[in-house]
């Protein structure tokens, strides 16, 4: 730390830091003796001021110095007014602090912040490679799974749904009717002599006409009812929300449809339709039984007919 007059010589200001004392330590730093000094008892509060402010002002930039022996050096330096009581300077204090170790030890945190960053980013890509690796291994198995799930429930033939998932189906929706007394419907048709195809035209020419009739129900039954390939050349549709009667339309519709419908490869195919609506108290199998009570029934009527039971 320095010390100067407005327009005065520089005088070095160690002891001052200890209120006024100058010990001989700092004496001998300075080469000179406290008594070559000046001070005013007001000086020391007004330092303290100074000193306070200095605090609060941003730091100058740094500077290279170089030293007698040659070496280089880095300072920091800051001159603060000391204001008389018109806020007029009348001497300055600079203060300079050699901060070589600090600028080195910047340089070094600088350099391994560096070292630090790469390593960051290279762990960062690695992964993020594994992230995206397990991440598209996720969506494999996900629609591995639902494929999985799907085969499950779908008949391989038709690709409508298949005997187990009509049976959970007829579980749920027995139970639904059950609690809240919605009716809940059941269809199951069969086709008219399906052998004679089979036999006339060859088993190919059968399957054909079993996927061709499992798209042509389908698109004409409505997203809420649950159609499905009961048996060989027999299927089931449920109706949740219908009743006994809507059921037995909707039968009678589909009946018509297929009579009236083209199968290119077999000629003209019928089905005789069994129809009937839960009752409290039915087991999944009653419910069953009823609607093929009433598919054997049109069957012996004659076939190509609905029968309700
Ligand atoms: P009905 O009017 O009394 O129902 O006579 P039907 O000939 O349709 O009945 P039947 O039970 O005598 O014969 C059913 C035939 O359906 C026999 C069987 O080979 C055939 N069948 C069952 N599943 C399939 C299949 O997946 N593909 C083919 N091509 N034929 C099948
Ligand atoms: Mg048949
Ligand atoms: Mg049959």
């Amino acid at each position: 730390i320095n010390y100067f007059k407005k327009d005065g010589m520089a005088k070095p200001l160690f002891g001052l830091l200890r209120l006024g004392k100058i010990n001989s330590q700092a004496a001998e730093y300075t080469g000179r003796s406290s008594a070559a000094w000046e001070w005013d008892s007001r000086d020391i509060d007004r330092f303290i001021v100074a000193l306070e402010s200095y605090r609060l002002l941003p730091k100058n930039p740094y500077d290279l110095n170089k030293a007698k022996n040659g070496k280089h050096y880095w300072v920091t330096s800051t001159i603060v007014p000391f204001l008389d009581d018109n806020g007029l300077p009348y001497q300055y204090i600079s203060i300079r602090s050699e901060i070589t170790q600090i600028k080195e030890a910047e340089n070094l945190l600088q350099q391994n912040k560096g070292k630090l960053e790469a390593m960051v980013h290279e762990r960062t890509t690695e992964l993020a490679k594994t992230n995206s690796a397990l991440q598209f291994e996720i969506e494999r198995r996900k629609a591995l799974e639902e494929h999985l799930r799907d085969l499950a429930i779908t008949d391989t033939l038709t690709g409508i749904f298949n005997r187990r998932k009509f049976d959970d189906a007829l579980t749920d929706e027995m139970g639904r009717s059950g609690r809240y007394g919605t009716p809940l419907s059941l269809l199951i048709f069969d086709i008219d002599f399906f052998k004679r195809i089979n036999d006339a035209h060859g088993h190919l020419v059968g399957d054909t006409v079993l996927q061709t009739l499992g798209r042509f129900v389908t698109g004409k039954i409505r997203s809420l009812d649950m159609f499905a390939r009961y048996g060989g050349e027999e299927f089931a549709i449920l109706t949740p929300g219908t009743n006994i009667a809507g059921c037995c339309k909707l039968a009678g519709k589909l009946r018509v449809a297929i009579e009236q419908h083209e199968f290119p490869e077999a000629g003209p195919v019928t089905c005789s339709f069994g129809v009937t609506e839960f009752r409290r108290g039915d087991t999944a199998e009653s419910f069953v039984r009823r609607a093929d009570v009433a598919l054997y029934r049109a069957k012996k009527n004659g076939r190509n007919r609905v029968e309700e039971e």
